[in-house]
């Protein structure tokens, strides 16, 4: 029984005792509700349900996790009061005894040397947005795809979020706990935010519907090869047909007519199905959650050639993990860092790749729009 199907339970419970549902906890792991109407209706559940946490589900429940749409349904519940919330996690901080080899074990930068130059407790801000995405196709897919960024640094969270999202779950809201943070990383600019998740969330819905699609593609495949082999058999037969009757003309002609209607209903099928299996994806924003914490905050010089630059990466205490520097292109989730030659930006090695038209390399940090050379665009 993990800890995090405990905690959802213990905070679906708080949150529906609050909106006037009577809760009463089941095993394994589960709740039974009686909801007032209106709530039943935005949780689109009966008055009387069950909720299941963990694998084991009571008889009749239906399964709650972070993994389904119910956070979503539960954000629907506080309404506007759930869109945005921001919530305090005054964890204990422990020392960060080898920094060193923390940031060695988590930093991949390929043409670059680095060194630490300090440790010191910090706290941050941690953004963490809940997409929907719903996939039709020959079959309907509904998901949650998160997406979270350290707003000190603009590290990518996909590391740690779920271990985040938990213990912000878990979490009673703090208000006015003592020993909160002085100094606080500053929001972004909505273009900012907004150019950041434009080019972070793409590579993570890809992700999130690899499954789907690879099912859906394997599902074409099979009614392609179906439709291909009966329409082979059918022509192979009027093949036979028409090398039999090589005298006779009237039959010849016949033949060759329903070989051409045979390959062009095998093209209409063909095009049904791709019909069939075409994908539409629809991603709306569902719920952003801020997360306040302290962190160790270790900062480190970055030399290239003749160039210097430090930034700072935080290492998280409840996911026990050090933030991976950011791509500052593509905030993609994959590791692998190179730095500039100008600015010593760090991006992934995609975001300093040759240009396609005249096949110099660039950095689309410092030229996100277009090749400094020849002008081709991004496409
Ligand atoms: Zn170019
Ligand atoms: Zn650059």
């Amino acid at each position: 029984m993990s800890q995090s199907s405990n905690s959802l339970r213990d905070f679906a419970a708080r949150l529906l005792d609050y909106e006037g549902v009577l809760v009463e906890r089941i095993e394994p792991q589960g709740l039974e509700l009686l909801a007032p109407a209106p709530v039943a209706k935005v949780l689109q559940i009966p008055e009387l349900a069950r909720l299941g946490f963990a694998a084991e589900l009571p008889a009749g429940a239906e399964r709650v996790g972070l993994e389904s749409d119910w956070l979503e349904r539960f954000g629907h519940l506080l309404g506007e009061r759930g869109q945005t919330a921001r919530v305090t996690l005054p964890v204990a901080l422990p020392q960060l005894s080898n920094a060193e080899r923390v940031v060695e074990h988590t930093v991949n930068l390929q043409n670059a040397v680095y060194r630490v130059v300090g440790v010191a407790p910090a706290w941050t801000r941690y953004l963490v947005m809940l997409f929907r995405v719903t996939a039709f196709s020959d079959e309907k897919r509904d998901g949650i795809v998160k997406l979270g960024f350290n707003l000190a640094n603009g590290s990518v969270l996909d590391a740690m979020v779920d271990e985040l999202l938990s213990s912000a779950i878990e979490t009673e809201g703090v208000k006015d706990a003592t020993g909160l943070p002085v100094s606080l990383p500053p929001d972004w600019t909505q273009a900012q935010l907004k150019s950041r998740v434009a080019r972070a969330l793409p590579e993570r819905i890809d992700a999130h519907l690899a499954p789907f699609l690879t099912g859906m593609q394997r599902r074409l495949e099979r009614d392609l090869r179906r439709v291909h082999d009966y329409f082979n058999d059918l022509r192979t037969e009027s093949l036979l047909r028409l090398r039999k009757h090589s005298a006779a003309e009237t039959e010849t002609a016949r033949e060759r007519l329903r070989l051409e209607a045979i390959a062009r209903e095998y093209g209409a099928k063909v095009a049904d199905l791709q019909q069939k299996y075409a994908l539409r994806v629809d991603v709306a924003w569902s719920q952003t959650l801020e997360i306040v914490m302290p962190v160790q905050r270790v900062e480190i010089l970055i030399r290239r050639r003749k160039g210097e630059r430090r930034i700072t990466l935080d290492w998280n205490p409840l996911a026990r993990k050090l933030d991976v520097p950011p791509c500052e292109h593509s905030y993609t989730q994959s590791t692998a860092r190179l730095a500039c030659d100008d600015r010593l930006h760090l991006t992934s090695p995609a975001a300093q790749a040759p240009c396609a038209g005249c096949a110099k390399a660039y950095c689309r940090a410092c030229h996100p729009l277009q090749c400094p050379k020849c002008r081709r665009k991004e496409g």
